[in-house]
Parts: structure tokens; sequence; C-alpha cells
């Protein structure tokens, strides 16, 4: 692409809770810059306090966004070089930055985008989810009647979905997704990655359901990410009653794979179809 400005807007992540995560280019680019766009003043200079960074600080938040783009390409036009941060994570992912990097494309003013933190994809590296195709909904509408209808159109969804989740809301969702979805459908909540209370749990909708109402601490505080595993279609398995009554007997004192290797034995069955039925009958 022909750049017809010298100016430079960088995308700069920054932490999501662990300020160590911070990476040593975003810190150059935040020391080198002539201004910083930020969604928070007061936030951005606890960061920057933190690691001795002095720079001008301009807000730019979602209120504001329309206007203060117009500016920031004027200041680009001129040769500037501006990042562009958010409170915390990746720029424009759930963030402001949007209708600025739409102004630069138009304009024709290069942009960087420096790789950092953000909360979806770190959740679900961890997620024991399958990570080779997924899709990304962020904040699933505050109305409860357009939150369920956008979870019941992603009942047949094959991806992993990914749902970024206040704690206000945390209960409802999963309440939302066990209705809409079902009560054993595989999901998984990260809450607080990067923090001193982090946790990453996977489970049936219904037993994530039970386990965030155990303790008001996981409903009242913290940040969530919600993967639910993609749908599945349901290999029909025709075994036995005498196959089952086998593996259920053997499961009570054995392992899952012992189980599946005496019931394959003793019937000459196949074993995946041990596992899948194990899959789908048995709480993980
Ligand atoms: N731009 C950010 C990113 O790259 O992840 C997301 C900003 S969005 C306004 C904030 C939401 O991200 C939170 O409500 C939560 O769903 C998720 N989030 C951010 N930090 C998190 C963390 N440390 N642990 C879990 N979820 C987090």
């Amino acid at each position: 692409m022909n750049f017809k400005n010298t100016g430079i807007l960088y995308i700069v992540p920054t932490p999501i809770g662990n300020l160590s995560d911070i990476t040593y280019r975003a810190l150059k680019i935040l020391q080198e810059v002539d201004l910083i766009a930020c969604e928070n003043i007061k936030h951005t200079n606890i960061l920057l306090k933190h690691f001795n960074i002095k720079n001008i600080l301009i807000s730019f938040n979602k209120f504001n966004e329309f206007q203060k783009s117009d500016r920031l390409i004027q200041e680009l036009e001129k040769g500037k070089k501006i990042a562009l941060v958010s409170s915390a994570g990746t720029p424009l992912i759930n963030d402001p930055g949007y209708i600025l990097i739409k102004k630069c494309h138009l304009f024709k003013i290069q942009i960087i985008p420096l790789p950092g933190a953000c909360a979806a994809i770190t959740a679900l590296s961890a997620s024991g989810v399958s990570t080779s195709s997924f899709c990304y909904e962020g904040f699933l509408p505050s109305k409860k009647k357009l939150r369920r209808s956008l979870l019941n159109s992603l009942k047949k969804e094959k991806r992993t979905i990914i749902l970024y989740e206040s704690k206000y809301r945390v209960i409802e969702t999963v309440q939302d997704i066990i209705n809409e979805i079902g009560a054993n459908r595989h999901i998984v909540i990260a809450r607080e990655i990067t923090k001193k209370w982090e946790i990453i749990y996977g489970n049936k909708a219904h037993i994530i359901f039970n386990w965030i109402k155990e303790d008001q601490n996981r409903y009242n505080k913290g940040e969530n990410v919600i993967i639910i595993d993609g749908y599945k279609e349901s290999k029909n398995i025709n075994l036995s009653d005498k196959i089952i009554n086998t593996f259920t007997l053997l499961r009570k004192v054995l392992s899952l794979k012992q189980s599946v290797l005496i019931t394959s034995k003793i019937h000459k069955t196949n074993k995946n179809d041990l596992y899948q039925y194990a899959i789908q009958h048995e709480e993980k």
C-alpha cells in the first residue's frame, strides 16, 4: 500500500491485569511516539508511571471517538506518530478505535499493530476447547430477549464461541446458555486471567452455573471470558444394553481407559464408540 503521509498510528496492546505482560516493544513505542490516544487517562497514567514513561496523553473513548478521530488524523497527516491504547488488552477488541482505523485506511495513513494481551485469545489458549476454528461474539446484548435470541441462533454453531461477560451478568448469561444452548454443553469460564485469583474452569453448563453460585466472589467480582464448545452432531452409537451394563459396572471401579479396553474385549465392540458413549453420558 502507498502511504500518503509520514505519520504512523501504532496500535499498542496493554496488560489485562498483570503489568509484566507489557512487551518491550510496546514500552519503546509508548516512549517514542509524539502522543498517546488512550481510553482512560487515569488508567494509562498509572501504567506509564509504573514504567517510568512520560508522554502526552489525550482522551479517546467511545463517547468522543468520532470527533477525536478527525483531530488525530490531522496530527497524523502532519507526520506525527501516535500510539492508540485502551484501558486493557488490545484496542478495538471491544474497545474504541474502529472509526480511527477506518479513517487511517481512507487517508492512507500507515498503521502498525503490535501483538499483545487479549483476554479472548489468552482464555481460548488454555480452555481445552477446540482452537482450530472459533468465533468471537464479545459482550452479548444486555436486553434479555436479544441476548436469548442471539444465544439461540448460536445453538448449532460448530466453531468454538468466545464471549466477554461482566461480573454483574455472568450468572444470568450462564443460565441463558443452559436454556438456549443446553445444560450439557461444555463451557469454560476464564476468570481474572493473569491476576491473583485467576481460574480457568470447564464443565457442563449446569455444573458451571452451580459452581458460580457457590461463591459470591464468582458473581460479584472479577472479569470473565466464557467459552462455549461448538455444536457437535451426536453420532448414533448403537450399543446394546448388555455392553452398556458391562461398561457402567466397570466404570464404577476402573478408569475410563481400562473400562473401555475391557468392555471392548468382552463384547468385541469398537473402542471409539465406548469413548463416545462416555463423553455423552458422563459428567466431566
Ligand atoms: N480489549 C480487551 C481485550 O483485548 O481483551 C477487552 C476489553 S473489554 C471492555 C473488557 C472485558 O474483557 C471484560 O469485561 C472481560 O469480559 C474481558 N477481560 C478483560 N480482562 C480480563 C481478565 N483479566 N480476565 C478475564 N476476562 C477479562
